[in-house]
């Protein structure tokens, strides 16, 4: 490995070469690197107002890398000028222990930095768990029904749409400004390219460090780890040694965003700053002209008629699909009637 690049300053050699700048860095610097472009994110793109006495950050904590790495940045960056508190959701995943497990080192990391950690079961809110949820998939897989006829979308799509609702439920009933997650460049590079190739403009106009800014009852979501890569990532969480789940959720399924992430880390390999400058002139040039198109009828907030809470149809979708999910469950007798 070569020198730093700031070795006048640190006397140390290189333990990395950043993929796409080739730039080579000691430990310190790296680490230091890394927390300056989730500030100038922060900055630069108004994630947090520091002005605003009132401002609450809610961390939605998976026990994962991504949402670890972001919790001790964020931590750092912060530096208590903010309120920052961390929310895990429990959605019940018992094989290899995932839920549990979780829930431990997101506790874990939570005590050490001193940030205040909530736990939001939700069994105890919606009477059934992603494991009931996986039940119901192998029986309409065992009963040869069609999974399409049923509607089963497979466990990943209902846990992030539970997961996304309570987090928000949780952020409005306790007066978060803010919910922050932890996706970075390469997960935001791969969905944007996936919605491209279903021309999806709404949901590619909304894409950006910061969403749901002007939304009533839809607390804005900030990405600092917006403009990093998922490599970086890991090489951030290994040398500042920030405690993670190894294991994988057994549930896991490879989607096909996952194909496309993997096809646009070939395309980075051998095209260094692809996914940056992508993400990078996609925020720039293109999603100013993608949001004016999208239409009034689109903008129109409502209260779900079930819930109560902000939704853009009649329904929400979470009250929808967890209707149905529990009649569905009721037929196969994994929930009582
Ligand atoms: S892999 Fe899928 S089911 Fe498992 S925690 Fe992640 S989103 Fe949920
Ligand atoms: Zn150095
Ligand atoms: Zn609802």
């Amino acid at each position: 490995m070569p020198q730093c690049k700031f070795f006048r300053e640190c006397r140390s050699n290189a333990v990395i070469q950043i993929p796409h700048t080739k730039m080579a860095l000691c430990k310190d610097h790296f680490l230091r690197y890394i927390e300056n472009r989730v500030k100038k994110n922060i900055e630069d793109n108004h994630l947090i107002d520091f002005q605003n006495p009132k401002e609450k950050v809610l961390v939605a904590i998976s026990g994962g890398k991504d949402s670890q790495t972001l919790l001790t940045i964020l931590h750092k960056a912060l530096q208590g000028r903010v309120a920052l508190e961390a929310l895990y959701i429990e959605v019940g995943i018992t094989p290899r222990n995932y839920s549990y497990d979780s829930a431990i080192i997101a506790r874990s990391l939570c005590e050490k930095l001193g940030v205040p950690f909530h736990i939001l079961n939700v069994k105890e809110h919606l009477g059934f768990t992603i494991d009931d949820i996986h039940q119901l998939g192998t029986y309409i897989k065992k009963g040869k029904r069609n999974r399409k006829r049923n509607n089963y979308r497979g466990e990943c799509s209902y846990c992030g749409l539970l997961k996304r609702y309570y987090i928000n439920y949780f952020a409005v009933k306790h007066n978060f400004t803010k919910v922050a997650t932890g996706h970075n460049l390469t997960d935001e590079a791969s969905q944007l390219l996936s919605n491209f190739f279903s021309i999806d403009i709404e949901l590619m106009s909304r894409a950006g460090p910061i969403t749901l800014r002007d939304v009533e009852g839809l607390i804005p979501r900030i990405k600092p780890l917006y403009y990093i890569y998922e490599t970086e990532l890991i090489m951030y969480a290994y040398f500042a040694k920030v405690e993670h789940l190894p294991t994988e959720c057994e549930y896991a399924t490879d989607s096909p965003v996952i194909s496309v992430k993997k096809s646009l880390e070939k395309i980075e390999s051998f095209r260094r700053g692809s996914m940056m400058n992508m993400v990078r002139d996609f925020q720039k040039n293109l999603k100013p002209i993608l949001a004016e198109t999208i239409t009034e009828d689109h903008q129109i907030v409502k209260k779900c008629s079930q819930c109560g809470m902000t939704t853009y149809l009649d329904m929400c979708s979470f009250c929808t699909t967890t209707n149905r999910l529990k009649e569905q469950m009721k037929q196969f007798h994994i929930l009582e009637e």
